[in-house]
């Protein structure tokens, strides 16, 4: 085995889907991998103690960095300071999204944006391009994210015969889909609330019309921040039926609901598409987790200014607290090996065709990227320690009951807290 002198040594409780050992990991500083595993001779540099976990990085696949070569909604977000946050939420790699201003809907923009995140990104980033009516598909080497609601390159032409048109070019291909049906949301504009305005039958309705048009262009179909219960229901038919078909849920559909927000801090914030369901809803994506129906976890980070959620624009941010968060649900129930399983190895597996390395496993050759946790030592962020630009989180101010300690990216090792390089 080679050892090269740019190694170091790591002792820990590794925890993966099969269960936690406690074992080491030679990791290579130059090529940012994992060398060997196992009951390895000399003196580790760095000994984790027992009960704090070292797990495969957590992967977010769902996260609106806000950046492109314009640099217009950097005042939200750009590629450095969302990487801090995802550094101080254990997130090793994420999952872009392309509603840029440029956006990533044709090789030359996406490239360029490409060539930003590679330039200032502090953890690896995946960036979706951007389906568009003009159907230009220059790629099948990337995800590709569709948006049949209003936003940049929306599908304008609806129902099953203009999606159809709009797809056919993505045969074969990885879509991700924000599930809402235009007109319903047109019919519901004027109700009294977002919540209203926005309404549950809108998603379960693009949903049928996603996974019908998906079947027949043998499209891969990943529903992003599923929030209604009902729709769970429909992706679940469709995968008895034999479709491919992945979704996900956010932290703050896990956390919050109708009913309960008013008793959070940033309540009247919690506004996003789509918007908070009922309890019911909340119970059944809790449980579509747990059991695998729903396959990871991805917070859909949307951060805006201050200023913005104050005029009641759309979207939370969450990146800061995506870790805090897989303790949170520990706390509430869930074995950990199913929380790395939804915050590391699923969503390593939807992402291998896009990345480089293999990531959400702790295995020689594999990359070195690696989220440590402690889920006993309490934390609390303060609005004060937000990384994200967008300067605030529906979670400031509540303890979680566990938190992370060291976020590991390809090697190199970052001070969660600061972020600043350790060592
Ligand atoms: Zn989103």
């Amino acid at each position: 085995m080679s050892s090269s002198e740019n190694s170091w040594l790591l002792e820990g409780d590794l925890l993966e889907p099969g269960g936690v050992s406690r074992e080491r990991l030679r990791i290579c500083a130059d090529s940012g991998t994992i060398l060997e595993r196992g009951d390895l001779p000399g003196d580790p540099d760095v000994v984790w103690p027992e009960g704090n976990f070292v797990c495969p990085g957590f992967i977010d696949i769902h996260v609106h960095c806000r950046d492109d070569p314009s640099g217009e909604h950097r005042y939200k977000e750009d590629f450095l300071s969302s990487s801090q946050a995802a550094i101080q939420g254990g997130v090793v790699l994420l999952g872009d999204m392309p509603n840029n201003p440029i956006p990533p809907s044709n090789q030359l923009d996406y490239q360029k944006k490409r060539d930003l995140a590679n330039e200032v990104g502090l953890v690896d980033i995946v960036l979706h391009g951007l389906v568009t009516p003009e159907g230009d598909c220059f790629s099948s080497k990337i995800p590709w994210k569709c948006y049949f609601g209003p936003s940049v390159g929306e599908i304008d032409s609806w129902g099953d015969q203009g999606v159809t048109e709009v797809l056919q070019n993505y045969r074969g291909e990885r879509v991700t889909f924000h599930a809402e049906d235009p007109p319903m949301l047109i019919a519901a504009q004027n109700a009294e609330t977002h919540e209203k305005r926005r309404p549950p039958e809108a998603e379960v309705a693009a949903i049928d019309t996603i996974l019908k048009v998906c079947r027949e262009l043998d499209i891969s179909a990943h529903i992003a921040h599923l929030s209604t219960g009902e729709g769970l229901r429909r992706i679940e038919r469709a995968r008895a039926e034999g479709q491919s078909v992945t979704t996900e849920v956010t932290p703050h559909h896990l956390a919050f609901d109708m009913e309960n927000r008013h008793e959070w801090k940033c309540g009247e914030w919690l506004q996003m598409n789509p918007p908070l369901r009922t309890p019911w809803d909340r119970e059944v994506l809790m449980e579509g987790l747990l059991n695998g129906s729903i396959d990871v976890l991805a917070t859909d980070h949307a951060p805006h200014s201050v200023e913005e959620n104050r005029q009641g624009i759309s979207g939370v941010p969450q990146l800061d607290t995506f870790g805090a968060f897989v303790c949170q649900l520990a706390a509430e129930g869930f074995p950990w090996e199913t929380l790395v399983t939804r915050a590391s190895t699923r969503p390593a597996e939807l992402f291998d065709p896009f990345v480089e390395g293999t990531f959400g496993q702790l295995k020689p050759g594999a990359v070195a990227s690696l989220t440590i946790v402690d889920p006993k030592q309490p934390w609390t962020l303060e609005r004060s320690a937000v990384r994200s630009r967008s300067g605030w989180s529906p979670f400031e101010g509540r303890p979680f009951p566990g938190q992370i300690l060291e976020t590991v990216v390809r090697g190199k090792r970052y001070d969660p807290a600061s972020t600043a390089k350790r060592s």
